[in-house]
């Protein structure tokens, strides 16, 4: 097989997400999850040259869960010649996609706590894998990376500035791989160069957040020191009055711990419907009358419109507005929901376009003499697979 081959790599807290990509295949040549990692029902499914394949290894670990997939992997791909790791914070100290050298994954150590879900599981990710393939290079690629653009103005938080300079409290943002790979198809898509263009972002997967993006750089973004602020998400709350989280420990004796699982856990869409965190589920509960599903829809759209109507103050024009994710990628509701609460923006979308981009098929959505609106399907493990490849040609 020509090209090189990436395992791309994306360790959650009882997830491991992986693809196998190719440099010069639109392809993957193995897309696979394995899930319930450390429990009984520890398995791992995925889909090779269109088939799909099972494997199931009760209390497997992560370490143990990708000893057991990789031979697979190893055996498709014939040689492998990197591996990218999705981590999800770098802090202030990484800028860009680089090696993950004993320094980089103390880093990574260091900021765990400002990403309690996300670092540690990614760490004992990289620590598997390198052990694994140890004669590899292993690079890291940080969903924070791309927001280091972020003005000052744009990233610090109004409270005293010891909290930023001792302990490093200000903005990072989140999905940043996602919102540079889908910036950039955007301008394509649009035929404007990536360092002349202007658009604002909508990610809105389970977990949602928007992006001003100014000749390829981000400007601002919805997600703060955590993947907690902003827009409201499957199951998180995005912004509330930060007095919320006193309020329910002062008069009610709510723990750290509990405000953290309520604000995380239990709430966004699923708090609010009470049903579920899925969009497809709760649009189908609101046609049939659901009225608490349909309120989360509604306060869904009104905060997204409302934050990107906040983001355009970071644009010195607008291009248009990309949609990603696996809602904006495939909720036509809610692409129009979002964009009727935005009237002073004079958006206005053709319906037979809005109705044909869904599950993969992207392409302008906007009717003729209306702000562009276009529907981009994210990639982030090609992002990641490019970013790989581009750190180890670059040594
Ligand atoms: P992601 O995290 O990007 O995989 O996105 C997951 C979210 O996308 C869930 O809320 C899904 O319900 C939503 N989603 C996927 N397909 C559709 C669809 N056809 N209509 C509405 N929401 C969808």
């Amino acid at each position: 097989m020509s090209g090189r081959n990436v395992l791309v790599i994306n360790s959650g807290s009882s997830s491991i997400k992986f693809a196998l990509v190719n440099e010069d295949q639109d392809e993957f040549i193995i897309e696979g999850l394995a899930e319930r990692i450390g429990s009984p029902e520890a398995e791992v499914t995925w889909k090779q040259n269109g088939e799909k394949k099972h494997l199931s290894f009760p209390n497997a670990d992560h370490s143990e869960a990708l000893a057991q997939i990789l031979p697979y992997v190893q055996e498709a791909a014939g040689h492998l010649d990197a591996i990218g790791h999705r981590v999800v914070h770098g802090g202030s100290q990484v800028h860009k996609a680089c090696h993950l050298t004993p320094e980089v994954v103390s880093i990574i150590e260091q900021n765990a706590s400002l990403a309690p879900l996300h670092n540690p599981p990614g760490l004992m990710g990289i620590e598997a894998a390198q052990k694994l393939y140890p004669e590899l290079p292993h690079v890291g690629v940080f969903d924070t990376a791309f927001h280091q653009t972020m003005p000052d103005y744009a990233y610090r938080y109004a409270i005293p500035e010891e909290l930023y300079t001792e302990h490093g409290i200000r903005r990072y943002g989140f999905h940043g791989t996602s919102h540079l790979y889908v910036s950039r198809k955007g301008a394509e898509m649009a035929g404007k160069p990536v360092n002349d263009s202007c658009w604002l972002v909508a990610h809105l997967g389970n977990g949602c957040s928007a992006t001003a993006v100014v000749n390829g750089e981000s400007r601002d973004t919805t997600m703060g020191l955590t993947p907690l602020e902003g827009l409201v998400m499957g199951t998180r709350s995005g912004d509330v009055d930060p007095s919320l989280q006193i309020h329910l420990h002062r008069t009610f004796g709510y723990s750290a711990q509990c405000v953290e699982t309520l604000l995380t856990k239990k709430s966004g869409l699923l708090g609010v419907s009470g049903l579920s965190n899925d969009m497809r589920t709760l649009i189908e509960a609101s046609e049939q009358g659901n009225e608490k599903a349909a309120l989360a829809i509604e306060i869904f759209c009104y905060r997204l419109a409302k934050s990107l109507a906040a983001l355009s103050c970071a644009l010195p024009r607008l291009d248009g507005l990309l949609f990603t994710g696996g809602i904006g990628e495939n909720a036509t509701l809610i692409r129009k929901k979002t964009l009727d609460h935005m009237r002073i923006f004079n958006f206005k979308l053709d319906d037979a376009a809005n109705q044909a981009c869904t599950r993969g098929t992207g392409g302008t959505i906007s009717a003729e003499g209306h702000p562009l609106v276009l529907v981009v399907p994210t990639n982030e493990e090609r992002q990641i697979a490019n970013e790989t490849l581009a750190v180890v040609d670059a040594n």
